[in-house]
């Protein structure tokens, strides 16, 4: 039966189930995961306090149960502020927080006045989902999907919608009404569209801690963990994504192998500790020294892929012959003194119809060569 108090009942379970869930995500170490627990355990008080009327005094049932909720929301925005890793905290939120506390205390007590308090509640419950909705669109991070920011903005959209009319409707006397748990069409289809406020907002941030820890494995897989440029896997897939978008643009592609001169005896005579810090200085100096659009990665051990979009061959011999000159010329100083590396490297010219593995073939031939030749050289097939 839709009631007044079956809607807080549903409520409260909807509640508990929004914990349960987000608890499976505690361990994962999630920015916000925290606040939205908590959100959901206060907003279960608030209810279980506004239950209670007519039973307990109105200190409890209205205004801590009042404040407690929007406490709640409170720790649901504060949550997003956390998980989106903003800085600062929402000071305006804060001072709402204090106004609906002020204003159920005097709306209560002082000059009782049931329509006042449901508008300042009101009020403050639809800023709120309104600065969630901004937020969400704003803040969303830009390379990630976008499914469940604009679900969790869909959601806050509906629910300012709801109380900001809800506030209206009440502060200028259109509905008429003495307590909450009244059984009026007005307040039932207001407490229903409430009901969907919990686990809209659980089902929302449980999408976005999800879409965190799919942020983690990918950039695990795609990522290479010394050198943080691109590991193999994300090379050749991003590299057969630039071939296919450089034939259709008519558009000429070269690739470069480099691989760093007698690696081995680095590591041998400064350890391999050194020889990592070997790598990834190199992995930072070249993607230092790219243009945007050019895609770089790791292919293994002191092996590294270059793929140069509109560039020919030619032009790519140049390029890794500056890079060679320019990391001879500079002693690193991050290194241990008096270690210079040098590195060698083969480049060819991307012919249609062939695949990215038969390019890298070829540069493969056109390194080895450079190292039979002598190391410290940039050789075209
Ligand atoms: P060349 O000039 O012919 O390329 O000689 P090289 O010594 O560089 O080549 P070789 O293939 O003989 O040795 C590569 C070395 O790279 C052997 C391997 O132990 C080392 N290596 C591979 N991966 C890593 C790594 O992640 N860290 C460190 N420190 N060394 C690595
Ligand atoms: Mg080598
Ligand atoms: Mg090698």
């Amino acid at each position: 039966m839709l009631n007044p108090l079956t809607i807080l009942a549903v409520t409260v379970l909807s509640g508990a189930m929004g914990i349960a869930v987000l608890g499976s995500l505690w361990r994962a170490a999630i920015p916000g995961v925290g606040y939205w627990i908590s959100a959901n355990t206060v907003a279960i008080v608030a209810l279980l306090a506004f239950a209670s009327q007519g039973h307990a005094s109105r200190w409890l049932t209205v205004v801590a149960a009042n404040e407690l909720l929007a406490v709640s929301l409170l720790l649901v925005v504060e949550g997003c502020y956390r998980f989106l890793g903003r800085r600062t905290r929402p000071w305006a939120a804060y001072a709402g927080a204090v106004a609906v506390l002020i204003g159920m205390t005097y709306w209560t007590f002082a000059a009782p006045d049931f329509n006042a308090r449901v508008s300042v509640a009101s009020a403050y419950h639809a800023a709120l989902y309104a600065m969630l909705a901004v937020m969400m669109l704003r803040d969303r991070p830009s390379h990630r999907p976008r499914y469940c920011y604009y679900f969790l903005a869909a959601a806050s959209v509906l629910l300012c919608v709801g109380h900001a009319s809800r506030g209206v409707m009440y502060g200028f006397g259109m509905l008429l009404q003495s307590n909450l748990l009244q059984v009026t069409p007005g307040n039932v289809a207001f407490l229903a569209l409430g009901i969907l406020a919990p686990p809209c907002l659980s089902i929302g941030v449980v999408m976005l801690a999800h879409d965190r820890l799919a942020e983690r494995l990918e950039r695990l897989a795609n990522v290479d963990d010394l050198t943080g440029v691109l590991s193999r896997r994300a090379f050749l897939t991003t590299g057969d994504a630039l071939l296919e978008a450089s034939l259709r643009a008519r558009s000429p592609v070269a690739m470069a192998i480099i691989d760093i001169d007698s690696f081995k005896a680095v590591n041998d005579r400064y350890g391999h500790a050194v020889g990592d810090q070997v790598l990834s200085h190199f992995a930072a100096f070249v993607s230092g020294n790219l243009r945007v659009g050019d895609v770089f990665g790791r292919l293994g051990g002191e092996e590294f892929g270059v793929l140069c979009p509109a560039t020919t061959s030619a032009e790519a011999v140049r390029l890794m012959d500056r890079l060679r000159v320019r990391l001879a010329s500079a002693a690193p100083a991050e290194l241990p003194r008096g270690l210079n590396y040098t590195f060698s490297v083969g480049v060819d010219q991307h012919r249609r119809d062939e695949s990215l593995a038969q390019l890298m073939a070829r540069a493969d031939g056109a390194l080895y060569a450079a190292k039979a030749s002598g190391r410290d050289r940039v050789m075209a097939a």
